[in-house]
């Protein structure tokens, strides 16, 4: 039984191949169940366990974390090699934040989807690009100049 969620997070070399296995163990089911679970191929299942799939589509992420009880964007931080403290901390609403300021710490708890605020669904990455946000210091999108806000009037 394993109830730290430190256990359920990628250990700091882990690759995506082995957190995948480990997590699937750890929850008791099978290749064949995972596989259903995540309405993948049992084939490529087991690519991706023996490290031959690398990357995955935000689909597969998405019911692969759902499959094994752990939040995505521990599967997002492990595919692009980023510690899970920092991907975590990376969310924003696009309609309450004022880029360049400190985010309002609704939105990095890892369980948040959607804006406290106003509902809106939180992001990742810049909408143009899809580049993920690398500092809430910035206000553009560094890699294409986009503004992290929605470009929709805010109201005050
Ligand atoms: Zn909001
Ligand atoms: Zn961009």
């Amino acid at each position: 039984m394993y109830t730290l969620d430190s256990k359920k997070a990628p250990q700091p070399d882990e690759t995506l191949s082995n957190y995948i296995r480990r997590r699937r163990k750890e929850a008791q089911i099978s290749q064949q169940q995972l596989a259903t679970a995540a309405g993948i191929h049992l084939q490529s299942l087991g690519k991706l366990e023996r490290g031959k799939t690398t990357k995955l589509n935000q689909k597969t992420k998405t019911r692969l974390a759902a499959a094994l009880s752990i939040p995505i964007e521990y599967l997002e931080a492990i595919c692009s090699g980023q510690p899970v403290s920092e991907v975590e901390t990376r969310k924003f609403c696009p309609q309450c934040w004022t880029p360049g300021t400190d985010p309002d710490s609704v939105w990095t708890l890892y369980r948040a989807k959607y804006c406290l605020l106003c509902g809106t669904q939180l992001r990742t990455h810049c909408t143009s690009c899809g580049e993920p946000l690398s500092s809430f210091k910035h206000k553009f999108c560094p890699n294409c100049g986009t503004s992290y806000q929605t470009s929709t009037q805010k109201r005050k």
